[in-house]
C-alpha cells in the first residue's frame, strides 16, 4: 500500500467515527510505543471534533494513583482506578484512550467487563527492542539493579490472548499502527441499526 493511498484511506475512515463512549486500552511493555500511538490517535480524533481524553500511565501515577508502588496489589489498584475514571467518561460518550503497561490479564479483563464498550490494543515489541529504545533510561537502571520490579526484567507481563488490535511496533510504522486503531474505533462505534430499519 503506498503512502498516499494509506492517508486517503485513513481520512475516509476517521470521518466515519461517531461520538459514542468507548475505552481504547493500550497495553504493552515500557517503550513499546503506547504513548506515541495514543497521542497520534488522540490528535486524529480531536481533528474530527470528537470528545476524547487520554489517560497516560505516567501522568496518572503522578496524580490519581500517586503513592502506589509496583507490587501486584498496587499495580492492580492502579488499573482499577484508571478503569473507574475511564468508565465514567465512557458512559458520558467520551472516547477514552488509556496507555498503561497494565501487565496483568485478569486486571485488564476486570476493567473490560466493567466498562463494556472496550477495545484492547496490544502494543507489541520484543523486550530487546524496548530495551534498545530505552526512552526513559529505565531499562538501564533496572539492569543495574537501581529499580526493582521492572516489567519485563524482574516483573511479569502477561500478553493479551485476544486483543482487538495488535500493533507490532518493531515491524510497522506509527502511521500503520494509528490506522489500525482508528479502524477498530470506527467498527466499535458504528451506529447500530435502529429498530425502524430492521425487517
Ligand atoms: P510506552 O508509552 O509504551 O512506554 P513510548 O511511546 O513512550 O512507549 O516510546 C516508544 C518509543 O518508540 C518512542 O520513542 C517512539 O518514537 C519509538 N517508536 C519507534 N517505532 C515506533 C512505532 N512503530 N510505533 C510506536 N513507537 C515507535
Amino acid at each position: 500500500m503506498n503512502m498516499l493511498h494509506n492517508i486517503e484511506q485513513l481520512e475516509r475512515v476517521e470521518s466515519q467515527i461517531t461520538q459514542k463512549g468507548l475505552t481504547v486500552w493500550f497495553t504493552g511493555l515500557s517503550g513499546a510505543g503506547k504513548t506515541t500511538i495514543c497521542q497520534a490517535v488522540y490528535n486524529k480524533l480531536i481533528e474530527q471534533s470528537l470528545k476524547v481524553e487520554h489517560l497516560d500511565g505516567d501522568l496518572v501515577r503522578q496524580t490519581l494513583t500517586k503513592g502506589l508502588g509496583f507490587s501486584r496489589v498496587d499495580r492492580e489498584e492502579n488499573i482499577r482506578r484508571i478503569g473507574f475514571v475511564a468508565h465514567l467518561l465512557t458512559r458520558n460518550d467520551v472516547i477514552v484512550l488509556v496507555s498503561a503497561i497494565s501487565p496483568y490479564r485478569s486486571a485488564r479483563q476486570e476493567v473490560r467487563q466493567q466498562i463494556g464498550a472496550f477495545v484492547e490494543v496490544f502494543v507489541n515489541a520484543p523486550l530487546s527492542v524496548c530495551e534498545q529504545r530505552d526512552v526513559k533510561g529505565l531499562y538501564q537502571r533496572a539492569r543495574n539493579g537501581e529499580i526493582q520490579r521492572f516489567t519485563g526484567i524482574d516483573d511479569p507481563y502477561e500478553s493479551p490472548l485476544n486483543p482487538e488490535v495488535t500493533c507490532s511496533t518493531a515491524e510497522e510504522t506509527i502511521e500503520q499502527s494509528v490506522t489500525k486503531v482508528i479502524q477498530a474505533i470506527t467498527i466499535a462505534n458504528f451506529p447500530a441499526p435502529s429498530a425502524d430499519n430492521l425487517d
